[in-house]
């Protein structure tokens, strides 16, 4: 199909009261008393421009959002932006977008720079928002919304998968970022597996898987900023938050073939057992890719038959190995099962 024909995906359907259902309306802030805008005042070092300072009503003990996915979604971002700072300690992020500054506070409260206008800074707001969406918690379960995105929370998937169609402007994002996660995909593999000996994963390798990663969630970020569909917003969110899972799994996979080139002298199939792992840890991810991507829900069952796969070959090597080993391998399983195990709930019930 040509880039510019619109494209269903297979996204997950959330819960009503889910913080993806629904948009966060910065634009309406001033008027359903939501928030506030506390004070707009002009600013000091640019005639004729506006700072806004926007307060989100969240109580003073309660976080508005996550600070390290605040900061990781912003340094995701970061190519696209002319300065961003973040820090996870402080809660605190700035970024300079569009030559508007903007301040972002793990409290829920805003500042705009630079704006030319209180609606301007409001809809500088709005785009933020959807940018960060991921990092803000959700009420129906208290996670972030990247846990939400794909079940892992497992209260805001409802039975259902959903068919979306993507908008046009959101088509062609989207299957870029699809494209680039497949890419990071095989590099992935070839690194991991294609390798006769255990030796550590090159830094090179590693900043090249990165930088597809980063590809893909700044296409799938773009098409959030510029769809007027919400449900777009939430399957971008969706998609970002399965880069997330397949970043984590292969530094994890690194990590891990690090440790194993420290202690040589391991049992050959003990390493082949270990490969086999992460070929068909790999290989689950990338069926599920491709059932969002060609919006195939059948595709799940492939998913399941290998999950069950996957805990069979951990049962296996459970006598064999190191406790330290042991350990990394299953973690591996868990968070990346737990990426698959809402949708299957919904896929099967
Ligand atoms: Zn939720
Ligand atoms: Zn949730």
């Amino acid at each position: 199909m040509s880039e510019s024909d619109s494209q269903t995906i297979l996204t997950p359907q959330h819960h009503e009261d889910c913080v993806l259902r629904k948009s966060i309306q910065f634009k309406n802030l001033v008027k359903t008393e939501r928030g506030e805008v506390v004070s707009v005042r002009p600013c000091a070092s640019e005639k004729g421009k506006i700072m806004a300072e926007i307060e989100l009503p969240t109580r003073k003990d309660e976080l508005f959002l996550d600070s390290q996915l605040l900061c990781r979604l912003l340094r995701a971002y970061k190519r696209r932006f002319t300065k961003m700072k973040c820090s996870s300690k402080l809660g605190v992020g700035r970024v300079m977008w569009k030559a508007r500054r903007t301040y972002i506070y793990k409290h829920g409260k805003f500042d705009v720079r630079f704006a030319l206008s209180q609606d301007d800074a409001l809809k500088t707001m709005d785009s933020i928002g959807r940018l960060i969406l991921g990092s803000i918690f959700c009420k129906k379960c208290g996670q972030p919304a990247i846990e939400c995105a794909l079940g892992q929370c497992e209260e805001c998937v409802s039975n259902n998968l959903q068919s979306v169609t993507l908008d046009e402007l959101s088509t062609p994002l989207f299957i870029k970022g699809f494209e680039a996660l497949t890419e990071a995909l095989e590099i992935s593999r070839v690194t991991l597996i294609e390798t006769s000996e255990i030796r550590p994963i090159s830094p090179s390798q590693v900043s090249k898987f990165k930088s597809k990663i980063q590809e893909g969630v700044e296409f799938f970020l773009d098409s959030s900023l510029k769809t007027p569909e919400w449900t777009n917003v939430s399957a971008s969110v969706s998609s970002v938050s399965l880069a997330f899972s397949i970043e984590d799994f292969h530094e994890k996979a690194v990590e891990l073939t690090e440790a194993l080139a420290k202690r040589p002298g391991g049992r050959e199939e003990d390493i082949q057992s270990i490969r086999q792992f992460e070929k068909l840890a790999l290989e689950t991810f990338k069926i599920l890719l491709e059932a969002f991507h060609n919006d195939d829900p059948d595709r799940l069952k492939l998913v399941k038959q290998k999950n069950s796969e996957l805990s069979e070959l951990l049962e296996e090597l459970d006598s064999n190995l190191s406790g330290n080993i042991l350990g990394r391998i299953r973690e591996m399983y868990e968070d990346a099962s737990s990426v698959w195990s809402g949708l299957l709930k919904s896929y099967s019930s």
